[in-house]
């Protein structure tokens, strides 16, 4: 068993290239360095294009943060480039309460004990040059004020969160540099702004209009699904995941049991969330093969957060009859998930 080898292939080129450029001690161009496959909002002609994240959030409980102010301050973090903007893209907030109205609705809600503090999501044209359509982020109020793992409490961590998932929707990817909220590989998460290069970055891939490079975009963003350069747009998801560990004895030792299974069916079993900001959930129903660490029924349950609206990229959907090792995290009596996607091995 290898850790770490399940991450996608999106993943492991922006780290590889990443590596790469290190080892061999080249300063790639800025662009390059972590932006998100080569996904970007479309100007079209419009100068500046106005991008809005559009404030969904509430307070669900008296302990929890004050995610409206955490949200100012994020957005307010994007927005430092040079006059508020990256090229001729400028980057404010609606206050949306539940509508959909704005390029990017922010929103958090008690999802439950899904693995993931947040998700950013974006939707993207099919041509050859990727256009960000609109975005979602969503953060998960579950684990704010719960014990354990590196135990959520502060604020600077969600607002760290939060800037990952706006930052993913302007088209950033990871990175493993200090001192940007697009690190995922630092814990506690303590980076709660973008930093210079993030901001280099954008303003590169957002310095010139090229409206017409064929990416069967344009028109700017989509302000509704039907409309017809957004309806064929595809959805790609990132999470922030709770748990991270350093090495495979760690995770070994923190999971709540380790299995080799069968996966013997997948099926969407409905949302969780208030109704916009919704995350479908997909149960998988897996035999027991074998236990390697903990006690374990020979059939049970795996929920993961996917659906027909929602695949992160790092989680993707179980096959019938594939195999694998996985190190769990018990969220109900015979329910589980999977401490995160390291903890995901196909064999
Ligand atoms: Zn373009
Ligand atoms: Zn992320």
């Amino acid at each position: 068993m290898k850790i770490g080898f399940m991450r996608r292939s999106t993943a492991l080129t922006v780290a590889a290239s990443l590596a790469l450029g290190m080892a061999l001690g080249i300063s790639t161009a800025a662009q390059a360095d972590h932006q998100w496959s080569s996904y970007h909002w479309e100007r079209d002609g419009i100068d500046p294009l106005i991008i809005t994240v559009a404030d969904n959030h509430v307070a669900v409980d008296a302990n929890l943060p004050e995610w409206e102010l955490i949200l100012k301050s994020v957005v307010a973090g994007w927005a430092s480039g040079a006059d508020g903007g990256y090229g001729g893209l400028h980057f404010g907030t609606i206050d949306s309460s539940g509508s959909l109205d704005g390029n990017v609705p922010s929103f958090n809600d008690n999802y439950g004990d899904t693995g993931w503090l947040g998700i950013a999501s974006i939707w993207v044209t099919r041509g050859k040059n990727k256009h960000i359509t609109r975005g979602q982020s969503k953060v998960n109020d579950f684990y704010v004020t719960l014990a354990g793992y590196d135990g959520f409490d502060q604020i600077e961590e969600w607002r760290a969160v939060l800037c990952q998932e706006i930052g993913h929707t302007l088209g950033l990817a990871h990175t493993a540099v200090d001192y940007t909220c697009m690190n995922t590989e630092d814990r506690p998460l303590r980076y709660e702004t973008p930093n210079a290069h993030d901001t280099e970055m954008l303003d590169a891939m957002y310095a010139e209009d090229h409206g017409s490079d064929g990416g069967g975009g344009g028109g700017g963003p989509c302000k509704k699904k039907k409309n017809k350069f957004c309806a064929g747009a595809i959805g790609v998801s990132r999470a922030t995941w709770a748990e991270h560990y350093d090495s495979e004895e760690a995770m070994f030792d923190a999971a709540d049991a380790v299995v080799d299974v069968t996966v013997m069916s997948s099926a969407f079993s409905g949302l969780i969330g208030r109704s916009q900001g919704a995350v479908p959930v997909t149960r998988v129903v897996l035999r027991v093969e074998d236990t390697l660490s903990g006690f374990t029924r020979p059939v049970i349950v795996l929920e993961q957060t996917r659906g027909p609206s929602l695949e992160i990229i790092d989680d993707p959907g179980y096959v019938q009859g594939d195999s694998y090792t996985l190190y769990l995290r018990q969220i109900d009596n015979n329910t589980y998930r999977t401490v995160n996607p390291s903890g995901r091995i196909r064999n």
